[in-house]
């Protein structure tokens, strides 16, 4: 494998503008390899599931709602320091903070609808990954 892995969604607000190859591309630029890509549409059982760890947040219905409102694009990316490279590629949560140039910037409507996820450590990468993938699907 080269360098590390990090699990991506790119969310509905951005599948639903026919954004996927736009963010591909700046995925790619970032120096990052899409190594699996599926095009889903999530249940709300794999929304809560996936967002567990927000359940107890005041945004946790409407943020499973969002992501249940429209295909999804889930992605496995390989590269150097994935998970913290692309964090830097999607940039801040909120748009409004996000750098010039980021996924983010570039194309989120707002802290809720912000265009792409990417794990947060690499121990929740191989768990998200597991979520969605099998080691089969993956093709570095
Ligand atoms: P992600 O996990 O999607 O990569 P993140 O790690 O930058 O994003 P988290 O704090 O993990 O941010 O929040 C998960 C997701 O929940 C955000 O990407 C966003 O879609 C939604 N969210 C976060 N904060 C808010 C908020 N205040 N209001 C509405 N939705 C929010
Ligand atoms: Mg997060």
């Amino acid at each position: 494998m080269a360098g590390t892995r990090t699990f991506s969604i790119i969310k509905p607000d951005a599948t639903e503008r026919n954004l996927t190859g736009a963010i591909n591309k700046v995925i790619e630029e970032g120096g990052l390899r899409i190594v699996a890509q599926r095009r889903i549409q999530m249940t709300q059982a794999q929304a809560e599931r996936f967002y567990d760890i927000h359940k107890e947040r005041p945004f946790f219905g409407e943020l499973v709602e969002f992501m249940t409102s429209a295909p999804v694009v889930v992605q496995v990316l390989e590269g150097e320091n994935a998970v913290v490279r692309y964090r830097d590629v999607m940039g801040a949560t909120n748009p409004e903070e996000a750098a010039d140039g980021t996924i983010r910037k570039l194309f989120a409507k707002s802290i809720g609808e912000n265009s792409a996820h990417g794990s947060d450590s690499d121990d929740n990468a191989a768990l998200e990954i597991a979520q969605f993938f099998s080691e089969a699907d993956i093709v570095g």
